[in-house]
């Protein structure tokens, strides 16, 4: 499918974020919205939208600079684009009218071929396409994206009533490997999937939270991490969302799901009315259920007590069965706990789990003809880990169904008539479908490559407690971390060294160092460092640091190719392994930084070394340039703990390479990666070379300190970020040399490796190492 060009209508909340997506993502990109009923400037309503993009937060663009490649204009001057394009989004006010209205215009210049959507939150397609001329219909579905579009992972894809199947499937494609979106096709019902069990679950949490006289606090604590879901949970999210918003997807079932068993439930009830009346929406008024106030300089949480009418302080949560389900790590065992204890709380989780699933059950095949669109739709845009139907199997679909038959809920008959929604052999995964009363296999796409399976179908090669090395097939290996947060410890280097001299010495092609945890890495293992330290260990700290430095080096002068696939948070020591990887497959979503300053430490794996190479590599032979600014910059990028926003930025601080490469749609990392060494491989590939570096030398630490001088001065850092910055810089310029003196990669490791140690030593060091163990939150003392 042929898409490059793609037009928006509407910037409001939702288009002109979408239009940040497309633009991001390289597409060409148009914008277009109404003309302002007052003022000369036409077009002011989209830009104003564009100047928003740039501040929002989270960023819906990857880099501020892509909203300028969005071309903008209005819908009575400009609509004539859409003959240009090959996609057009409608993404306009939630009025069937003014909806039906826009297209009738847009029809005057469509031509055939090009795809027509709509981002309608609920909506019939039916009604919206009434009145399109026949190749308008054929072209026309529904593409519902989240908020934050960027962020969120799933794409509602509603086939209109005349849709061409071909097309739908062709943009399916498209959409899973261009857009990075997980998709689900829904049916033309109010609200489709997500929005209509999300919901769901969210109003009878209410009616519970009355009825049961339970805190938002409290049902927060039990429907965030506990059950599996964000840790935002359901007030948070809520407040994020704006009460409003929920409101008005409450009111479409309401008034549009007449059938519908569980109608009553989508009533809002009076709270939030008065709620919404009193502006009381969540965060884009400042408080909604939650609001934040800055105490004598600290920021204090408030919940809002519905009863009292007031805003009172926060209580914490306390139940047995919640205490007990969260000493489980895995997030279906801490169900099953929570809604087997025998206090309110477990109460609470039976009855709103109990009720969301039969609610689920009740909606096949009106919504969807099967169990696995539901689950996905609930994991993609609700964030649950686990869909409901997942957790039912995991329950027992007989135990489950007994118990709540015994408490007096109907079971739907065909629910009653299987043992599980899902049947799984070896790899494949059997899911249930309605029509047929029975199984379907779940197709995956060739560029989703598991490390589940590679477990199931016995590839491992090597593995210890930290570690995995599995065979990923076509002759290439792939080195797995899996411990807590991915957190570097001595099994990962062990299984790092034993690996490349296994790929050295063996026929495989090359190797990917990928995972699929939650984040790549969140750095060291600093509770091994912090133990070291209070044992004054200073010897194995040492040794510590030698070791992985090594192991980066090993990594980096590997003479078979080696492709690092990070994605999410690539913290300190996590980092400093993707800036020695020959080659980095990144994906678009990369948290990356250099951020042991935040602990009191700086980078002494070689990423202090690192960042000084890359900033050097980049100024061509025989050029003579002043390098003091590049200095400055590399000191501010790790002196700051820098973290990119994108992989995109992450190009801008030099973590990556203009050379490597980006998956915007997170679950082809690895398959892109795997690519990657194979045409490394096959064009022939050539080991790094070792290369010496002129350094700045004392002249060059003095600049520094300079700097540091004022910024201390200034009172922008501390006294012992002052300290920390000067121990970079002693490295960054090696300052008991003169200027252009030529030093090898070892001579910065060893600077390195005695500066940490000295960082070790310091007091506030430790403070700062506890601190952030204990609290979770850096220290700047
Ligand atoms: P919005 O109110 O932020 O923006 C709507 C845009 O429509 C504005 O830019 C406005 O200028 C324009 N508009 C107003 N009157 C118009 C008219 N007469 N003719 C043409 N355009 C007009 O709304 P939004 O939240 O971006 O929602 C847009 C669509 O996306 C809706 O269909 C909504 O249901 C859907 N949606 C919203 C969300 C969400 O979270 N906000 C999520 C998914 C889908």
């Amino acid at each position: 499918m042929k898409i490059n060009k793609i037009c928006v209508l509407g910037a409001g909340t939702m288009g002109s974020q979408i239009a940040a997506l497309l633009s991001s993502l390289g597409f060409k990109t148009y914008l277009l919205d109404i003309v302002p009923k007052e003022g000369k400037d036409r077009n002011k309503i989209v830009k104003d939208a564009i100047q928003r993009l740039k501040k929002q937060f989270p960023p819906p663009l990857y880099l501020p600079e892509f909203a300028d490649d969005i071309e903008i204009g209005n819908f009575e001057d400009n609509l004539e684009i859409v003959k240009e394009v090959d996609w057009i989004i409608e993404a306009v006010v939630e009025n069937l009218e003014i909806k039906k209205n826009l297209f009738k215009k847009v029809e005057n210049f469509y031509k055939d071929g090009t795809i027509v959507t709509t981002n309608t939150s609920g909506l019939p397609l039916r009604e919206i396409s009434s009145d399109f001329k026949k190749e308008m219909k054929r072209n026309f579905f529904g593409t519902h994206f989240f908020n934050p579009p960027r962020f969120m992972k799933l794409l509602e894809i509603i086939p209109g009533p005349e849709t061409d199947k071909n097309i739908l499937e062709e943009f399916k494609k498209f959409a899973e490997r261009k857009l990075g979106k997980g998709i689900v096709i829904a049916k033309d019902t109010p609200n489709f999937i997500a929005n209509r069990i999300g919901v769901f679950g969210i109003m009878y949490i209410f009616k519970l939270m009355e009825e049961m006289d339970l805190k938002p606090e409290e049902i927060d604590a039990l429907t965030g991490k506990a059950m599996g879901r964000p840790k935002t949970a359901t007030f948070r999210t809520l407040d994020l969302v704006g009460l409003d918003v929920l409101y008005h997807v409450a009111k479409t079932v309401y008034e549009r799901a007449t059938n519908d068993e569980m109608r009553e439930i989508f009533k809002p009830p009076e709270f939030l009315e008065k709620m919404i009346k009193e502006g009381l929406l969540g965060d884009k008024t400042q408080k909604g259920f939650y609001k934040k106030e800055k105490v004598n300089g600290e920021t204090k949480i408030y919940t809002f007590d519905i009863k009292n009418w007031t805003y009172r302080e926060q209580s914490k949560a306390s139940f047995p069965s919640l205490e007990r389900a969260m000493q489980e790590d895995n997030e279906l065992e801490r169900i099953k706990f929570l809604i087997n204890g025998k206090d309110k709380g477990a109460e609470f989780a039976y009855r709103s789990l109990s009720e969301i699933l039969l609610y689920c059950a009740n909606r096949i095949p009106e919504i969807s003809d099967d169990v696995l669109n539901i689950d996905n739709a609930m994991k993609w845009g609700f964030g649950w880990k686990y869909g409901p139907f997942e957790i039912w199997d995991y329950l027992g679909v007989k135990e489950f169904t007994k118990r709540m038959e015994s408490d007096g809920k109907k079971v739907p008959d065909w629910v009653k008539e299987i043992d599980s929604f899902y049947k799984k052999d070896k790899t494949k995964r059997h899911f249930y479908f309605y029509p047929e009363r029975n199984y379907r296999e779940e197709i995956k796409s060739k560029y989703e490559v598991y490390i589940s399976d590679l477990k199931e179908e016995k590839k491992t090669l090597k593995e210890n407690n930290e570690a995995t090395l599995y065979d990923m097939g076509e002759d290439v290996l792939l080195l797995e971390f899996h411990t807590k947060a991915n957190a570097i410890g001595p099994g990962i280097v062990e299984m790092v060294f034993e690996s490349i001299d296994f790929l050295e010495n063996s026929n495989y092609a090359g190797m990917v160092i990928g995972n699929q945890g939650e984040h790549f890495s969140a750095g060291a293992n600093l509770y091994l460092i912090l133990m070291a330290i209070q044992e004054e260990e200073w010897d194995e700290i040492d040794l510590m640091v030698r070791k992985f430095q090594e192991m980066n080096m090993r990594i980096k002068y590997s003479n078979k190719p080696i492709v690092t696939a990070p994605f999410g948070r690539v913290l300190g020591g996590g980092c400093e392994i993707v800036l020695h990887s020959p080659y980095v497959q990144a994906s678009s979503e990369l948290y990356m930084g250099l951020v042991e300053i935040a602990v009191g430490l700086l980078p002494a794996g070689g990423g202090t070394k690192e960042m000084l190479l890359r900033h050097n590599e980049i100024i061509p032979e025989g050029v003579n340039v002043d390098f003091y600014p590049y200095l400055r910059r590399i000191l501010e990028i790790i002196g700051m703990a820098k973290v990119s926003s994108s992989a995109f930025e992450a190009k801008k601080y030099l973590f990556l390479r203009d050379r490597d490469g980006i998956t915007i749609n997170q679950d082809h990392l690895l398959y892109d990666a795997k690519r990657k060494v194979i045409e490394l491989n096959e064009i022939g590939f050539q080991r790094n070379r070792k290369k010496k570096i002129k350094v700045e030398g004392r002249d060059g630490y003095f600049y520094l300190e300079m700097l540091i001088y004022n910024l201390l001065e200034a009172k922008q850092i501390t006294e012992h970020e002052a300290l920390i910055a000067r121990k970079i810089s002693e490295i960054l310029t090696v300052k008991d040399v003169p200027k252009g003196t030529e030093v090898s990669e070892e001579t910065l490791l060893d600077l390195e490796r005695e500066n940490f140690l000295f960082l070790c030593g310091t007091q506030k060091t430790k403070e700062r190492i506890e601190h952030m163990l204990l609290k979770g939150k850096p220290l700047r003392n």
